[in-house]
């Protein structure tokens, strides 16, 4: 990751459930909320610069993450620290340290002489801070530990076997370089994917077999994934279990200043019952053809149709849609098929069916990027995991997914057996 992303320091960050491997406690990254815990506390929160201490979500920013209270305007240097007994113990630790106008990271190695219980880091950390700022002002967060601490502070590394989602990365302004604009990440292209509706949301087909908000949610869990792997920032919108409005989603596209905006759905004729109407078709708010959301529009439906997926007859619609006409951003909005076409339905459900849909849509957004289309060996080595996996072939998915193992053939092996199936 901290090759990928160009950063100089990186450090696991939030916590996370071990066996889904969501976030956990209150995390929001880039104005989308990834984790809602109901409750309040000291975090770490910040917009595009100044990271400060918090009380979050209610004061947080555009991003924000919870986790142990070290060091808060209410729990000073020796104040007890209150944690779930999971925390406890001598272990690897993390921890950021924000002390005047310095921002510290710290991590030290699980089972080394370094563990720590978290009362000796807070320590550690007090005595840091204190060497650049009165103590009385210093705020700490502890961060994920255990297993999970690791780290690579300008090449000096704390590495464990475990793979972490969350991670914090920051990048330093070179000496000399006074420019604001220079000393960024390399630019990428940030696309906003918009997974329509959400919990509240009763859209879906006439048998209650198939939800439009879990088809919408699904395909985004589907595409992101694909664009990451061709160098394509991906945010969302929303979380598996939130409903934002229509305006606010159009926000996270315009706050993160997204290349462009795809709106993921599925589409419904009459009022209830079933309905002849058929195909996919996309929105864009309004011509001419030549301005980029009809560009974007015009490079999926291609991608679509070399895919073979049938389309409506003319598939290109223009509807003032509010997360058309409120997104800075060239956007559009794909009807993937009907929930009300029995036709439709019963390919909408089909997971092989949302993978081919998924690439197709991966590929046109490439195209109308400028990013050229890679088969990739990870996609191909996922697909035939995820394949062996649910034939109850192997256990552990992710870890034959990460490639933790040496011998580079087994990927081909993998591939080969699940192609055999
Ligand atoms: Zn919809």
């Amino acid at each position: 990751m901290k090759e990928a992303l160009g950063c100089d320091y990186i450090i696991n960050s939030w916590f996370y459930n071990m066996n889904t491997g969501k976030p956990v406690g209150n995390l929001k990254i880039n104005g989308t909320v990834k984790a809602n815990a109901g409750w309040n506390s000291y975090g770490l929160t910040w917009d595009d610069t100044d990271i400060r201490m918090e009380v979050i979500p209610d004061n947080g920013g555009k991003n924000y993450l919870s986790g142990v209270e070290l060091l808060t305007p209410s729990k000073g240097p020796d104040a007890r620290l209150s944690y779930d007994p999971a925390y406890g113990g001598t272990r690897g630790r993390s921890a950021v340290l924000l002390a005047g106008d310095y921002l510290i990271l710290y991590c030290t190695g699980d089972g080394t002489a370094d563990a720590k219980t978290p009362e000796a880091m807070r320590d550690d950390l007090v005595e840091l801070g204190g060497q650049y700022a009165n103590t009385a002002g210093l705020r700490a967060l502890g961060l994920d530990s255990g297993g999970s601490s690791q780290c690579d502070f300008d090449g000096k590394k704390i590495y464990s076997s475990r793979r972490v989602a969350g991670y914090l990365a920051v990048w330093t302004k070179k000496a000399g370089n006074t420019d604001d604009t220079e000393d960024k990440p390399v630019s990428r292209k940030t696309v906003c994917l918009d997974p329509g509706h959400g919990p509240d949301t009763v859209n879906g087909s006439p048998d209650g077999t198939y939800k439009e908000k879990e088809f919408a949610w699904d395909m985004y869990t589907r595409i992101s994934p694909l664009l990451e792997a061709h160098g394509v920032h991906t945010i969302c919108t929303r979380t598996e279990d939130t409903n934002p409005s229509l305006t606010e989603r159009a926000n996270v596209s315009n706050k993160a200043n997204a290349t462009c905006y795809v709106s993921l759905h599925s589409n419904a004729a009459g009022n209830d019952g079933w309905y002849n109407a058929s195909g996919l078709e996309i929105y864009t708010s309004q011509g001419p053809m030549t301005a980029q959301r009809n560009i974007l529009a015009s490079d999926l439906v291609n991608a679509f149709h070399a895919a073979g997926v049938s389309l409506r007859s003319s598939p290109i619609k223009h509807q003032m849609y509010t997360v058309l006409a409120k997104t800075d951003a060239p956007a559009c909005l794909i009807e993937y098929g009907f929930h009300t076409s029995k036709e439709d339905v019963e390919k909408l459900k089909d997971s092989d069916y949302r993978d081919k849909l998924a690439e197709a849509t991966a590929k046109g957004i490439c195209t109308y990027l400028g990013v050229e289309w890679e088969e990739t060996e990870v996609s191909e080595l996922d697909k035939a995991v995820d394949k062996l996996a649910a034939a109850g072939l192997i256990n552990s998915p992710d870890y034959w997914k990460a490639g933790d193992y040496s011998a580079e053939n087994v990927r081909a092996l993998l591939i080969k057996w699940a192609a055999s199936l």
